[in-house]
This record gives structure tokens, sequence and C-alpha cells, in this order.
């Protein structure tokens, strides 16, 4: 599955990969995690349509488990392509594996999520917000605090 939104989006998400609703509609973050995704965007002011959304990697892999390095690193090249086309202003990468792909960190979360990272990728140069997933944000306060600053800091750095 492909990601979605204008090629002129000045903010690009990137997810891990597909989920089960994702699947049936062919389009990412559809389900509940998209859900809260967009509430928060729309408090900030932001709507979805406004935004380019993707996935790590496109199919879901089995028993929805999180995706090995061999299918991250074979799918790479189709997320290369699609920040060629966009080439947002800020990239949130959301959660461990979208935030390893892109920026090589393994550091914990806790003491990367909200701070911007300059990066080049592909001979990119990109500005990286490391957010945690939608879907753990939701489930955790503390975490959904985190979450939403960080999500602020992308949305003024993309219209800076
Ligand atoms: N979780 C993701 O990482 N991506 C989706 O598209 C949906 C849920």
């Amino acid at each position: 599955m492909n990601g979605d939104g204008p090629v002129n989006a000045a903010i690009m998400f990137i997810g891990e990969a597909p989920g089960a609703q994702e699947d049936e509609f062919g389009k990412p973050f559809v389900g509940r995690a998209g859900k809260f995704l967009e509430s928060v965007l729309k408090d900030n002011g932001v709507s979805r349509e406004s935004v380019f959304i993707t996935n790590v990697v496109r199919c879901r892999p089995p028993g929805n488990r999180r995706p090995d390095d061999d299918e991250i690193k074979s799918c790479m090249p189709y997320l290369s392509e699609e920040l060629k086309k966009v080439r947002p202003k800020i990239v949130v990468a959301l959660g461990f594996v979208a935030i390893k792909a892109i920026t090589g960190s393994e550091e914990k979360l806790g003491g990367i999520i909200g701070r911007e990272i300059d990066i080049v990728l592909d001979a990119m140069k990109l500005r990286v917000m490391p957010c945690y997933h939608p879907s753990a944000a939701m489930r955790n306060r503390k975490m959904k605090r985190k979450f939403e600053d960080a999500m602020k800091k992308a949305i003024s750095l993309s219209r800076s």
C-alpha cells in the first residue's frame, strides 16, 4: 500500500506498517490510531487532507507482528520515492520502527521524542521529528502528552 496525501504536503507522517483496517481500505492510518492522529492534527488546525501519511513497510506482516529488518530494507526504496516526490518540510517518524528506519537511531524513545534531528537519507536533507506511535500514545497519559507536544513542534516547524 502506498502513502496517501497531496504531493505539496509540508508534513509527512511515517508509521510502521498497515494494519487490518488499512489493508481493507487500502489507505494508511484509517483505524483507531489514525482517528487519534487526525484528532491531534485537528486540535492544531491541520486537516488530514493537507498532510501526507505513509508507512515504512507496504504490507501487513503476518499476524500483525513488527516488520523485520529484511522487510524494512526491501520497502525503503518506496519510502524514499515518496520522500523525493513530496519533499516535506518536516517528517514525523511515528514509533520505534519508523524512527530507526529513517534515522538509524536505536535510542530509547523517552530520550528522543520531540527532539528534531537533521539527517541525510538517499541524498535528501530531511528534518525529522521523532514521535511516539499514536496507538501507544492514545493508551498512556504521559505518552499522550509528549506525543501532543512533539506534534505541536512538528506542525510549527512545518509552518516556519
Ligand atoms: N499503524 C501503522 O503504523 N500504520 C498504519 O497505517 C496503521 C496503523
